[in-house]
Order: structure tokens, then C-alpha cells, then sequence
């Protein structure tokens, strides 16, 4: 078995604490990381609270892992020891029905493995990336290129490609009109995409003084969504909005802003159910989606565009030892904008 270590929670809502595990022994086709930095998502907080129902503990938390290859199996086409090497959310799949076959392996209609609080396909624990190294096979590893800075890099995994991949999905682009709402590790990311892909780009934020750095990253307008006059000058208006909001919330503020045939796209993940009267939608033919992260060829494709055009986090990088510190600043909406763990400060054990 491969040694590992990390930080867990071993119940829901405990402290993340030191943790040894075992991974794996490597098999001909995986890959094995040393990881060095890992992002703090919101989804890792609602998991260890067990937000969401059927958490497995103990949980090792992190699915936005970047690092070095130290070690590959010999049926390994891509990836060689010392190469950098990526994580995100998924770490296997059926690989043969059809959602996989159209490389949407987030969607396997038999069991998407995602990288922690999950079972993989042999029924074992997944655990994530807080931790030393990882374990994966090599159809989910990702690629990432040396212009990139890597810490900054790492919340690509995750908030890089949920935002990205709806955006591409709902086609947004120059000469249309897109609202990202909170601006968060997810509303970040999204902002700067909407500004690369052409997009006219409006903020919508409960936080009054997150507005300079909405325009800083790209947004052509910010909307303070508590003040109504300021919301209602939008209404019928746009043709795509991302909702990256964590808590509950009013979607119906938000869906009337919607021109006739549009579309709201949820990401964020509330605890708590949202109420919808049918009227929010039926008066100009609108439509709620949802998506999640985006298939591993389209993670690689959004980690190239990253590269090309310079696009990274905004992050404040933390030692391990301050993970339940970070977690408390997420939920009091104290991070800009995405916390990183430096895994070079885990204990070696
Ligand atoms: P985050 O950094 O905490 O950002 C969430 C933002 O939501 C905050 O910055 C804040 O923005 C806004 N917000 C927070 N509480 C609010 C409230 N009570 N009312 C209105 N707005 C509020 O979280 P994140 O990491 O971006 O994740 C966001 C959500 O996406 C989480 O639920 C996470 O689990 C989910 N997620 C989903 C996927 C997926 O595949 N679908 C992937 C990753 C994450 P303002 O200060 O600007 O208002
Ligand atoms: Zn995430
Ligand atoms: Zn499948």
C-alpha cells in the first residue's frame, strides 16, 4: 500500500486534524503526485458538515490538487516522473456508458469516483488532497503547463472548470450580456472567463466592499443585489446568469432579470432547498439549469486556455495547520478568493 498523510475530519462538523491513511499500492496505469499545493473549496466545508447527507468518514478534503509525478505505472503513455500533474473533482468512472463516451465522465450514469467522500469502483474510500500524495489512474490526471503559476493554479480544478463549463455550454461570449452572482472562489473565476470570452460582464454581490475588486477582475458593472432600484434597472435583461451563491438565497430576484428564452444556470450547492413559483419562469419562457464541474477533456481544454491567457485564482496561501481558520474566514466571506494549502507545511510522519 502507498503511505499517506494529511488532515481529516474524522465526524461531521469536527476540526480538520492530522491523519494517516493508505492509498493504493500503484497499478500499470496510475499515476502517483506529490502534491504542493491544494485549494480550499466552500464544497469541502459543506461536505465535512455533512451538508449535503451520506458523508464518509473519516474525510480527507481537497479536490483542486496540483503537484510533480513521482512515480507512473508501465502502461503510462502521458505523464513521467518529475512532470507537474493535476486533480480536480473526479478521479474514475464507468468509462462506457453514454455520458462517458461523450466525455461528460461528471455525469456516468453508473458511478462517477469523485476524489474524496466517495467509494471508489472497488467499493474502497476515496481520500482527497490535503494530504502528501495521491493515487490516480491516468485517464483522470491533467496536464498542466510550466507558464502557469502553480499555487495560483491549483483552484482551476475546481471553481476554474464549474464556471467554465457552463459558460462554454451556454454560449457566452462577445455581444451577449452575462451576471455572475456572489463573488466568491467560483464568482471570481467566472468573472474573469466572462471578461476573456468577450462578454458584456455584471457582478452581482451582497458585499459592498468586494466592488473595486469586481471591477479590478473584469466585471463592467457591479450590482449590490440588496438594493432593489439598483436590481430592477436589469429586469428582462440578460441572457445568461451564473449562480455561485454557497447559502440560501432568492433565485426570483435574479430569474426576472432574465430576457424571454433565457437561461440561469445554478452551481453553488445551499443546504436548503429553493422555493420557485412557477411565474418566475413562465413569463418569458425562462429556464433554471444546473451543472457540476465539466468532463476531464473539457478540464484540460479550460487548463490550456488558463495558460495561454493568463488566467489563474486570486489566492491566500495557508499552512495546513490553519485549514479550520481558513474554513471559519470562508463562512464569515473573509477570503480573496480562494484559500491554498502549501503542503509543503505537512508534518512528514
Ligand atoms: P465561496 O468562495 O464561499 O463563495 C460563495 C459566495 O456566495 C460568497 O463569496 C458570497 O458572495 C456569496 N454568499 C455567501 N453567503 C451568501 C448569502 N447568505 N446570501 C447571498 N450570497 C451569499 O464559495 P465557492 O467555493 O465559490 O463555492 C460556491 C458554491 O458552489 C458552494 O455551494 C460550493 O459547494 C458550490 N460548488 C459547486 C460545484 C459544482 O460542481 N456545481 C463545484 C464547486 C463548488 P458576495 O459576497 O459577493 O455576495
Ligand atoms: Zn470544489
Ligand atoms: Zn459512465
Amino acid at each position: 500500500m502507498t503511505r499517506s498523510w494529511g488532515y481529516a475530519a474524522a465526524k461531521a462538523k469536527a476540526p480538520l486534524a492530522p491523519f494517516k491513511f493508505q492509498r493504493r499500492d500503484p497499478g500499470p496505469g496510475d499515476v502517483v503526485i506529490d502534491i504542493q499545493y491544494c485549494g480550499v473549496c466552500h464544497s469541502d466545508i459543506h461536505q465535512t458538515r455533512d451538508e449535503w447527507g451520506g458523508a464518509i468518514f473519516p474525510m480527507v478534503p481537497g479536490h483542486e490538487i496540483v503537484g510533480r509525478v513521482v512515480h507512473v505505472g508501465n502502461a503510462v503513455k502521458n505523464f513521467k516522473p518529475g512532470d507537474l500533474a493535476a486533480v480536480g473533482c473526479m478521479v474514475d468512472s464507468c468509462r462506457v456508458c453514454p455520458s462517458c463516451k461523450h466525455n461528460e465522465e461528471q455525469f456516468c450514469e453508473t458511478h462517477t469516483v469523485f476524489t474524496y467522500n466517495c467509494l471508489d469502483n472497488n467499493g474502497a474510500p476515496a481520500f482527497g488532497g490535503y494530504s502528501n500524495n495521491i493515487v490516480v489512474d491516468q485517464a483522470f490526471v491533467l496536464k498542466i503547463s510550466p507558464k502557469l503559476p502553480l499555487a495560483a493554479a491549483s483552484p482551476l480544478l475546481c471553481a476554474g472548470i464549474t464556471t467554465y463549463s457552463p459558460m462554454r455550454h451556454w454560449k457566452v461570449q462577445k455581444g451577449k450580456k452575462f451576471g455572475v452572482v456572489g463573488l466568491g472562489g467560483l464568482g471570481h473565476m467566472a468573472l474573469k472567463f466572462g471578461r476573456a470570452f468577450g462578454a458584456h460582464v455584471v457582478q452581482f454581490t451582497t458585499s459592498p466592499g468586494k466592488k473595486e475588486d469586481a471591477l479590478r477582475l473584469g466585471a463592467d458593472e457591479v450590482v449590490l443585489s440588496t438594493d432593489t432600484a439598483d436590481m430592477d434597472r436589469h429586469i428582462n435583461t440578460f441572457d445568461f446568469i451564473l449562480d455561485t451563491v454557497s447559502a440560501d438565497h432568492d433565485l426570483n430576484a435574479y430569474l426576472s432579470l432574465l430576457k424571454r428564452d433565457a437561461t440561469m444556470t445554478l452551481v453553488g450547492i445551499p443546504e436548503k432547498p429553493a422555493a420557485i413559483p412557477a411565474g418566475s419562469l413562465i413569463a418569458k419562457r425562462r429556464s433554471l439549469a444546473g451543472s457540476t464541474i465539466g468532463g476531464i477533456a473539457e478540464t484540460q481544454e479550460m487548463l490550456d486556455y488558463c495558460a495561454e491567457h493568463g488566467i489563474t485564482s486570486e489566492i491566500e496561501i495557508i499552512p495546513i495547520q490553519k485549514i479550520n481558520e481558513a474554513y471559519e474566514r470562508v463562512l464569515k466571506n473573509d477570503v480573496k478568493y480562494r484559500f491554498v494549502i502549501d503542503m509543503a507545511s505537512l508534518p512528514m510522519q
